[in-house]
């Protein structure tokens, strides 16, 4: 374990609201009653089954068993909850759990579109084609809002996504080209040139075979833009040093660009570049890569994090993150916020059907 605070105590380690505490304690009582029922595996990227516990719990206070890998260093949760477990976690209480709000497609559609903007920004240099030749395909879409962007650029888009929900707002409101169901069942007419997928593989309990199904679609010179949370990123504001806060019970794999590269390897992939936030882009390669191991990189990082956790009780990125709340509260206090948000609103409207 990393530390006694690391030992089970359901005690949360963010502020949780009245929404999200009663979510914890349904899905803590659907645990201990074994509805929510728990799976061991072995490791996904080296098969092997040699772990060293990292965690009991996570950010809600929720037990979660975090392992890594001795053999390749990939942080996973081992044991995980069962597929058919998951499905019904993110029906009943992932939305509440994370957001501690119901959230509409709406706000999410305007939050996706300008996330769009970032992964075009970082794309930009590495595009196999002109935008207006580029055929992309997200997976995991929710409304769409990322390929709106994408085809405000002139691009031609299209999406798939599990939630009905949210594939017929698109579909209605943005008249996007998207499609309810898994990569399995994609049919395309022609091959894309990007896929993305954008805090999906995180997700997956068999990341394997979601990117051996892409590997097959892609045009073969084209790219896979890939987006998760990053192990070595703790010193972002959001996680301000702590591991602990990075930890959430939907996330089945942690990784790093080093682990992520190396699952990628796997299913034929090379990276093209990356960052440990994690942004990347990898393209199909025929040789065969071998895996790095990342298990005393990934440990000694996450060890120095407690130290200087330890050290330095009020970090630069507490401070910045007081900031940043404070600035947030006084632009919406004064309006500004709301201001900017309708003059955004207006620019977006362009990408509604026209009546
Ligand atoms: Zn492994």
């Amino acid at each position: 374990m990393l530390g006694p605070r690391y030992k089970y105590d359901a005690k949360p380690i963010i502020k949780l609201n009245g929404l999200q505490m009663s979510m914890k304690k349904q899905i803590e009582s659907k645990i201990q009653q074994g509805h929510y029922k728990t799976e061991r595996v072995n490791c996904i990227i080296c098969g092997e089954g040699d772990f060293e516990q990292l965690s009991e719990k996570d950010r809600f206070g929720l037990v979660a068993s975090v392992v890594i890998c001795r053999e390749c260093g990939l942080i996973q949760t081992n044991p995980r909850l069962s597929q058919e477990s998951y499905n019904e976690f993110y029906n009943d209480e992932f939305t509440k759990l994370i957001f501690g709000r119901e959230r509409t497609t709406q706000d999410l559609f305007f939050d996706q579109y300008f996330h769009g903007q970032k992964i075009c920004k970082y794309l930009k240099g590495s595009l196999p084609k002109e935008l207006k030749d580029l055929f992309i395909l997200e997976v995991g879409c929710a409304a769409g809002g990322i390929l709106a962007y994408f085809r405000d650029l002139g691009c031609s888009v299209s999406g798939m996504d599990l939630g009905q929900e949210a594939v017929d707002f698109g579909r209605k409101k943005y008249n996007l080209d998207l499609q309810v169901g898994a990569l399995a069942d994609c049919k395309l007419n022609r091959k894309p040139d990007i896929i993305i997928m954008s805090h999906i593989l995180e997700h997956l309990l068999n990341p394997i075979q979601e990117l051996e199904r892409a590997r097959a679609l892609l045009d073969e010179k084209g790219f896979m833009y890939i987006e998760v949370p990053g192990i070595r990123n703790l010193g972002r504001a959001q996680y301000d040093l702590n591991f602990l806060h990075f930890l959430q019970i939907p996330h089945t794999d942690h990784f790093s660009l080093t682990t992520l590269t190396n699952l990628l390897n796997k299913t034929g992939f090379e990276c093209v570049r990356g960052n440990e936030m994690v942004r990347s882009i990898f393209r199909i390669t025929k040789d065969r890569v071998l895996c790095r191991n990342n298990y005393k990189a990934a440990l000694s990082y996450l060890r120095r994090m407690e130290l200087l956790r330890k050290y330095l009780p009020i970090t630069p990125f507490k401070i910045r993150y007081i900031f940043e709340v404070a600035s947030c509260w006084l632009l919406k206090r004064t309006g500004v916020y709301k201001f900017t948000r309708g003059i955004y609103r207006k620019m977006i409207k362009r990408t509604e059907p026209k009546k």
